[in-house]
């Protein structure tokens, strides 16, 4: 095992989850010290906010980067991933605190310092410090359309292949490999997995947002989307960056990763029937048509993956061409 000779580890400082908190979100603001607020929303949560707010439109850069915050002392976001990442970035640039508001149990992104913005010409990641608080209303999130559910379901799984990969470059290029990360996210995989069958239900929306907030913690521990994000979150940037040169609107991001999570899976050698199995136990798509992702822009966004950002993974050792995409889509079920 790597021992550093610097260890910096980040965690939200205050986490409440439960029934109706939503309703509290003025006195937790306070509770903090805090006394001027700005609540970054979209059309559809700006009922959730107690005061004066900012309606974001997209999780464009371009566009975050035009707006003017009113005077204020902590940052709220309150909404799904695109509101929460305006939230990040308005934090990150201005240099404010930010609170955590999520309404949807969609992405590992409802708590994690990690920031993913679309920009005119591709995508930005970015790393923040975690968020001063992060407060879910069990009762807002228990009412979520199925797909958002199952988008957050799919981002934990993705972690079976992100662990992957991480280890896989600690062995090719030496970087380091965190053993505590590894194994919250292990775990954090393992403990949603393990009630699959009964993910839509509220107890597993609960166990779910349990794993997402493991999941969030571990990117705060390593300062880094990298136990979070390997060759299967490549693949679904590279397809949300196809999809908006054509004019397109990206798709669910924890359905895209996890339906890729089969493929990179199948390439890394390791158990991609199982990964399919826990997938559709849940409910959650096994195929690119539930998606709605072609099999050719499925084997674009894979060939152009790799050169999306200096990431090891096993696309880096594994030499593919469309056609061979397009066989082994075939071979594991996804088409
Ligand atoms: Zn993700």
């Amino acid at each position: 095992m790597d021992i550093k000779d610097l260890y910096i580890m980040e965690l939200p400082h205050r986490i409440v989850l439960g029934r109706g908190v939503i309703d509290r979100i003025e006195e937790e603001v306070e509770r903090l010290g805090f006394r001027r607020p700005v609540y970054i929303v979209g059309r559809y949560t700006a009922r959730y906010s107690p005061g004066e707010s900012v309606i974001v439109e997209s999780s464009m850069k371009e566009h975050l980067d035009t707006i003017d915050l009113p005077d204020s002392d902590v940052i709220v976001g309150i909404g799904g991933g695109k509101n929460l990442d305006a939230a990040k970035y308005l934090s990150l640039k201005t240099g404010k605190p930010y609170i955590l508001v999520p309404t949807l149990p969609s992405s590992d992104g409802i708590a994690s310092p990690s920031i993913s913005l679309y920009t005119e010409d591709g995508r930005l990641s970015l790393i923040h410090s975690p968020p001063i608080l992060i407060l879910i209303d069990f009762d807002v999130v228990a009412r979520s359309p199925r797909d958002y559910i199952l988008s957050g379901y799919g981002d934990v799984v993705s972690k079976y292949s992100s662990v992957y990969d991480w280890w896989l470059g600690h062995r090719r290029t030496g970087e380091y490999f965190g053993h505590l990360t590894s194994r919250l996210m292990v775990f954090a995989f393992n403990h949603v997995v393990k009630d699959r069958r009964r993910l839509l239900t509220p107890h597993g929306v609960h166990v779910l947002l349990e794993s997402l907030i493991l999941s969030g913690g571990g990117i705060g521990i390593q300062r880094s989307s990298r136990p979070a994000s390997g060759s299967e979150h490549l693949i679904s940037h590279a397809i949300d960056i196809i999809r908006i040169r054509n004019g397109e609107r990206p798709g669910l991001h924890g359905l895209q990763v996890g339906v890729s999570t089969v493929f990179t899976a199948y390439l890394q050698r390791r158990r991609w029937g199982y990964v399919r199995r826990v997938l559709s136990e849940a409910g959650h798509p096994t195929t690119l048509e539930e998606i709605h992702v072609d099999p050719d822009l499925f084997a674009d966004a894979v060939l152009l993956a790799p050169s999306l950002r200096n990431r090891y993974t096993i696309l880096n050792e594994v030499e593919l061409t469309r056609k061979k995409v397009l066989t082994i889509l075939e071979e594991v079920e996804m088409v």
